[in-house]
């Protein structure tokens, strides 16, 4: 063999090398598919032996089910008719029964007579394409979610520019502010934020989360109406990729609520410390006076115990109050005759000057009622007739029965309740401002009794005319468990 020869020879024996062993597969079939050569490189993927896929296998017989019947139907037939495909998806079902995702390239020969002869195809491995493809949409999925659930969030979310200026305000900020994102994005923040006054505030904000730390922080907002709006505003630094400052986050919610609560409970606290703290101040002055005296005083020690009764009372109140809001009324039912407790509830609450009137009918009035509580609600509405009445004012308790329901009014003719009261007097530690002013309370009474009433499946009305008396009506069912 010449030289020439013989580098030819070598040139042969590396393209050999190089068509066995180059990172794609290579593949040539029959015009019927019929592989007729395979390098190693698809052998090593797919697992198999030369032998298994050159003794008469066709390349479709290799796909899925799905990839065999695009390959007959679709595939083919372009390579007929254009002669070349390129970058087509299958899935090799591999020796081992696991998917190689690919990508086949195919170019047709044909013979001299223009028949043709040949599919020579070139292989890829797609499996790192598919996962980034995967990711991808995997990435894509999430980041679409995030976006949906910032776009429906109740609470306002916003990004704005390190500087503050706004670049995204979702549905919730709309309702929050007013503002549509069109009028706002664009704009500094602060204009919204930090009601244009408290610049050195914001600043303070804004320094922080330059240097990398969120903050929270309690402001008051200005809506689109010019009205003030109490607000948390939590602002979330987000560095690039470079690790500077790229965006900034703000979670902003209504705390007006809160505040309203704040208060409410404020106020609470105030009345109730006071109410508590009258009863006690009349024991310590009955107190003192005895020991200025020193001598035992009848009418010290029935103050006293007055006022002590008076506490225990407000201290029983406020307990049974938590306990109905937390659900928690045990009835202990019995047959009650509804005329002697009222009977006696009167006997104990009579002051002097306001009379009360028990009006019995013939003969008693029966209901299944837990005794202790029905007690306290006619104390509640006793005590209420006697104390918002004037001195010579009446009270009168009647009593009525039909075959479903017993009823128990107790008439005063008192200072009576303005008709725009009337739906709040029920409401826990409601009172009318003047009756406030005139008599002690907490205004717990009235919601604790129509609690009662209605764990007994009853109810209480209410008719009252300013200036002339109210009259409140409790309805018990007269059988268990049927509603009044
Ligand atoms: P508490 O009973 O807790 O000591 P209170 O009497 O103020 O305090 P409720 O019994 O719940 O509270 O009554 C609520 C409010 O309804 C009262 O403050 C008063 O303004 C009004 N009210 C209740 N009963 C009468 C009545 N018979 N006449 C006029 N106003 C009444
Ligand atoms: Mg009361």
């Amino acid at each position: 063999m010449d030289s020439a020869g013989m580098t030819n020879s070598l040139l042969h024996e590396s393209m050999e090398d190089v068509y066995e062993d180059v990172p794609c597969g290579f593949l040539f079939t029959r015009p019927d598919g019929t592989i007729v050569r395979v390098n190693r490189t698809l052998l090593a993927w797919t697992g198999y032996e030369r032998a298994d896929l050159t003794s008469g296998r066709r390349f479709q017989d290799l796909l899925t089910i799905p990839g065999k019947i695009f390959y007959e139907s679709q595939y083919f037939p372009v390579l007929r008719l254009h002669g070349a495909v390129k970058d087509v998806a299958f899935d090799i079902t591999r020796l081992d029964r696991e998917p190689l995702p690919v990508l086949v390239n195919s170019v047709q020969r044909s013979a001299p007579d223009g028949r043709p002869s040949l599919i020579a195809s070139t292989i890829f491995d797609a499996t790192d394409r598919r996962s980034y493809e995967r990711e991808l949409l995997l990435a894509r999925r999430d980041a679409e979610q995030l976006a949906a659930v910032v776009r429906m969030s109740s609470d306002a979310i916003v990004t704005t520019s390190p500087a503050g200026v706004v670049q995204t305000w979702n549905a919730g900020a709309e309702r929050l502010f007013g503002y549509p994102a069109a009028t706002v994005t664009g704009t500094d923040l602060r204009n919204i934020l930090s009601n244009g006054e408290d610049d050195a505030a914001w600043n303070r904000l804004l320094a922080e989360i330059r240097a990398g730390r969120p903050v929270y922080h309690e402001m008051v907002g200005r809506r689109a109406d010019g009205g003030p709006v109490d607000v948390s505003v939590g602002l979330t630094p987000h560095p690039d990729l470079l690790g500077h400052l790229g965006a900034i986050s703000a979670i902003i919610r209504d705390i007006g609520e809160r505040r309203e609560i704040e208060r409410l409970q404020q106020e609470f606290l105030a009345m109730a410390a006071h109410e508590l703290r009258s009863p006690l101040t009349g024991i310590r002055a009955h107190a003192q006076l005895m020991r200025r005296r020193v001598t035992y005083s009848e009418r010290g020690v029935d103050a006293i115990l007055g006022q002590t009764d008076r506490l225990a009372r407000l201290i029983d109140d406020l307990l049974l109050a938590s306990q109905i809001e937390a659900d928690r009324i045990d009835l202990r039912l019995e047959e009650l005759d509804l005329v002697l407790e009222a009977r006696s509830v009167a006997e104990h609450h009579g002051v002097e000057g306001v009379p009360i009137l028990v009006e019995a009918p013939g003969g008693p009035v029966m209901v299944p009622a837990d005794r202790v509580r029905i007690s306290q609600v006619f104390a509640n509405l006793i005590t209420n007739a006697v104390k918002y009445s004037p001195e010579g004012g009446k009270v009168v308790v009647r009593f009525g029965q039909t075959s479903d329901e017993a009823w128990v009014a107790v008439a005063d003719q008192g200072i009576g309740i303005q008709r725009e009261a009337l739906s709040h007097l029920f409401d826990r530690f409601y009172r009318v401002p003047e009756a406030a002013s005139r008599a002690p309370g907490i205004g717990l009474g009235l919601y604790i009794s129509r609690r009662i009433v209605e764990a007994h499946h009853g109810r209480i009305d209410v008719e009252s005319v300013p200036g002339k008396g109210s009259t409140f009506t409790v309805f018990l069912p007269v059988r268990r468990g049927t509603r009044g």
